[in-house]
């Protein structure tokens, strides 16, 4: 089912911290470009954000801090449900409101979703998968699949439930 992962070669828009894995993966899927950084010391992730440009998201008090004192744009964020923790974000960088779109990113690696068809799939999906689903995209980054399901249908909905937090701050109606 997977080919060898290449990486992507896009620009990174945001910076991760190790503890936002599902953050990360749910801001591509909105179509944002996330470095989930894995094992790197503070400073360097200082350093990176800094040359790149790159705000930092961070459940960590103490490197949220030291952004502040370099004059690093971050985000302190805390150990919430995603749903909060996208909210925060889209609405303190005045992002697009999420949705799924044809800016999708691969939530593992960030590459671009390309939709495949069916017909060219029938050596890499179960067959019954193939039958039951309607949608397919490939990966160009890592060449992971991916189809309409489920899983699918839940993120659709959360990034609704966003759209309409986000929506109902600016409403006049309130
Ligand atoms: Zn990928």
């Amino acid at each position: 089912m997977r080919k060898k992962a290449r990486g992507n070669a896009g620009v990174e828009a945001f910076i991760a911290d190790e503890m936002l894995a599902k953050l990360a993966r749910f801001m591509r899927m909105a179509g944002v470009r996330v470095l989930h950084i894995r094992g790197m010391d503070d400073e360097r992730i200082l350093r990176l954000a800094k040359s790149k440009g790159m705000p930092l998201l961070t459940c960590d008090e103490q490197l949220w801090k030291r952004c502040e004192k370099r004059g690093i744009k971050s985000l302190l964020l805390s150990d919430q449900p995603v749903f909060h923790q996208l909210l925060r974000v889209f609405r303190s960088f005045q992002l697009p409101p999420p949705r799924f779109s044809c800016s999708t990113l691969c939530p593992q690696c960030g590459g671009r979703l390309i939709k495949a068809h069916k017909s060219t799939l029938s050596a890499r999906v179960y067959p019954r998968v193939l039958k039951k689903r309607r949608l397919f995209w490939e990966c160009a980054g890592c060449g992971k699949l991916y189809w309409s399901g489920t899983h699918y249908e839940r993120v659709r909905r959360l990034f609704w439930r966003v759209r309409k937090k986000m929506e109902a701050k600016i409403s006049p109606q309130g």
